[in-house]
């Protein structure tokens, strides 16, 4: 693997990605990256190996939203990257936003101790942390409920699923900004009793293509308009099991 922080400044800079990132604060990607590449050796974390494999679907992908992230993720905020597997698009909006305090949450133990060393080999301990547990629970626990300002998420489940997981563990006026593809948009049509029972309002959805692919992808962006029901998310499993 020899994803150098120079060969990660010149793939941002040439996509136009690179204002989005404080000075300085790039680099630490590539080590978070090495890592977890590492790791993958032994650990199913991610499909995707190759430098330009990871530099376009992991590194660009997550980082494509930036612009529409930046009026919204405000300092002193907490972000939550919900279904995080191998880091990503968390990783990124912890390099571009150093003030936000970002979960990567999983449910999977194996993977969230991986992350615990991405982001030592980062130097990103101390400002960002990860949570092993599932979505259902965090979202019905009393500490963690509607505690974030925000939630990402990518290639998790249906939007309809996404949303149960996802709102519960957003403040009222919060957001959830979801990545999909052009096949997963179709679910957006039958998402409407989700939005309803959940209180959440679509408030942008965005078309985009990373260099060299031709596929069209989206950014669905959702703002929570209303305290979430007792009721959502229901027990672990149900969410999927009959989507809302
Ligand atoms: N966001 C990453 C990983 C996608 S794979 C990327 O885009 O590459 C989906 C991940 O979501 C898996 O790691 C899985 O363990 C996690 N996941 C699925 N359902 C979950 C739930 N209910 N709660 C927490 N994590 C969940």
């Amino acid at each position: 693997m020899s994803l150098t922080p120079e060969k990660l400044k010149e793939a941002f800079e040439k996509a136009g990605l690179r204002p989005y990132f404080p000075p300085d604060s790039l680099p630490a990607l590539a080590p978070f990256t090495s890592r977890m590449l590492q790791i993958n050796e032994g650990l199913n974390l991610t499909k995707w190996t190759k430098d330009e494999e990871v530099l376009t679907h992991h590194l660009l992908d997550s980082a494509w939203v930036l612009p529409l992230l930046k009026p919204l993720a405000a300092p002193g905020q907490r972000w939550v990257d919900l279904g995080t597997g191998c880091g990503f698009p968390g990783a990124v909006l912890i390099a571009a936003f150093p003030q936000v305090e970002v979960t990567l949450l999983d449910s999977i133990a194996k993977k969230t101790k991986a992350l615990e060393e991405c982001l030592q080999a980062a130097g990103w301990s101390g400002r960002a942390q990860v949570l092993t547990g599932r979505a259902e629970e965090v979202g019905r626990s009393s500490s963690t409920r509607e505690s974030w300002d925000g939630v990402v998420a990518r290639a998790v489940a249906d939007f309809r699923v996404v949303l149960e997981l996802g709102i519960p563990l957003l403040r009222t006026g919060g957001y959830l900004v979801n990545w999909m593809t052009e096949d997963q948009l179709k679910s957006v049509d039958k998402s409407q009793r989700a939005l309803e029972l959940l209180a959440g309002k679509i408030v942008k959805s965005e078309e985009y293509r990373l260099p060299g692919l031709h596929q069209r992808r989206y950014f669905v962006i959702v703002e929570k308009l209303g305290k979430t029901p007792q009721a959502y998310p229901r027990a672990a499993g149900k969410p999927s099991k009959n989507p809302l």
